[in-house]
């Protein structure tokens, strides 16, 4: 459930609302918008009557959630979570570009990769240090030592980073290097990494599983949620279907859904998504025209000798062009880019 306060609602009473409920054995989370403040009571607590918190001072009304995902529910919390990564705002009116090589191959390649991206109009970097490889014999990422040729792209480039973090254990050290933390579709349900994230405090991009309903990745977001960490973003990457020609397949739909259901902020990656280079540009269009928040796209300067996703990858000039073609979408859609 979750308890509406007063326009004029005075902290006091909101501090009583919250001391009630946690009584009964509720835990809280305050989402404090412009206007009001709405209180989320979660958990397993004794039964609260509603008459009775509706009576109390300062309150405006109770509504109950009906769904299972209460924190990450557009109910809760009905603006649109806009989050801050280095100056560069997720969520708001600006489409923002996330992109960079698959894994990271070598110092030259990923600083060779994130000096054209970001002179393409990219705002974020990519780039997996930590590959998990559908086979145990393909590259499985350069490690700690990307982690470093990260920092270095971002010192050299000024664009945050996000790579990906494939244990709880690890956590500690991608954040060092790391703007926000990947969770990668494999590891969506991996609900220890989900715990540690979310302690983290730092922004996620959580992926939809290949095989996850959109509910399940709004429980997986829940799992970060229940730790106050409140910066996610949540990504469609393309689901499993009978369909061959693509490699996944996105999920469309999933997008106005998304919004419709919660006030994340919601990133396509059509590289994934679709597997074929050749598909990337014209499913960002449409991923923008539907209203995504932003893109994540995977470039590499030599996508025939990239060490993974090479058939997905774009060139640096594939990307730019891209860029310039998305901007009059963006614009149809109220949008900037
Ligand atoms: C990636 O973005 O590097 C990746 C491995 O994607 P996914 O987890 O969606 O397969
Ligand atoms: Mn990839």
């Amino acid at each position: 459930m979750i308890v509406i306060m007063d326009k004029r609602a005075t902290k006091a009473q909101i501090s009583n609302v919250v001391a009630r409920v946690e009584q009964a054995g509720y835990q809280t989370h305050l989402s404090e918008g412009e206007e009001r403040v709405v209180i989320g009571v979660i958990g397993n607590g004794r039964p609260l009557d509603r008459d009775q918190l509706e009576r109390m001072s300062g309150v405006e009304r109770t509504v109950p959630i009906l769904r299972p995902f209460k924190l990450a529910s557009r109910e809760f919390h009905p603006h649109n979570t806009v989050i801050s990564v280095n100056g560069c705002s997720v969520g708001g009116k600006q489409i923002v570009v996330i992109a960079g090589p698959c894994a990271i191959e070598s110092r030259q390649q990923l600083l060779e990769t994130a000096h054209a991206v970001k002179e393409a109009g990219a705002h974020i970097l990519r780039g997996g240090a930590f590959k998990p490889r559908t086979s145990p014999y393909s590259f499985q990422g350069l490690g700690e030592q990307a982690l470093r040729f990260l920092a270095e792209a971002h010192e050299e480039t000024g664009l945050p980073i996000v790579t990906e973090v494939t244990e709880p254990q690890m956590v500690p050290l991608v954040t060092t290097y790391s703007n926000i933390l990947q969770v990668g579709a494999r590891n969506m349900q991996n609900y220890a990494l989900l715990h540690a994230v979310g302690e983290s405090q730092r922004p996620v991009l959580l992926k939809r599983g290949m095989m996850s309903t959109i509910e399940e990745l709004l429980m997986a977001a829940e799992y970060i949620l229940s730790h106050g960490n409140g910066q996610i973003m949540l990504c469609e990457r393309g689901i499993r279907t009978f369909e061959t020609y693509t490699r996944n397949t996105v999920d469309i739909s999933a997008i106005p859904l998304l919004k419709q259901l919660t006030h994340l902020p919601v990133i396509v990656d059509p590289s994934h998504g679709t597997g074929k280079w050749e598909l990337v540009d014209p499913v960002s269009r449409a991923a923008v025209a539907a209203g995504a928040d932003g893109l994540i796209i995977e470039v590499h300067p030599h996508p025939e000798e990239a060490l993974s996703d090479g058939a997905q990858s774009l060139k640096p000039t594939r990307f730019a062009q891209l860029i310039d073609g998305l901007r009059p979408v963006a614009e149809a859609v109220g949008r900037t880019l």
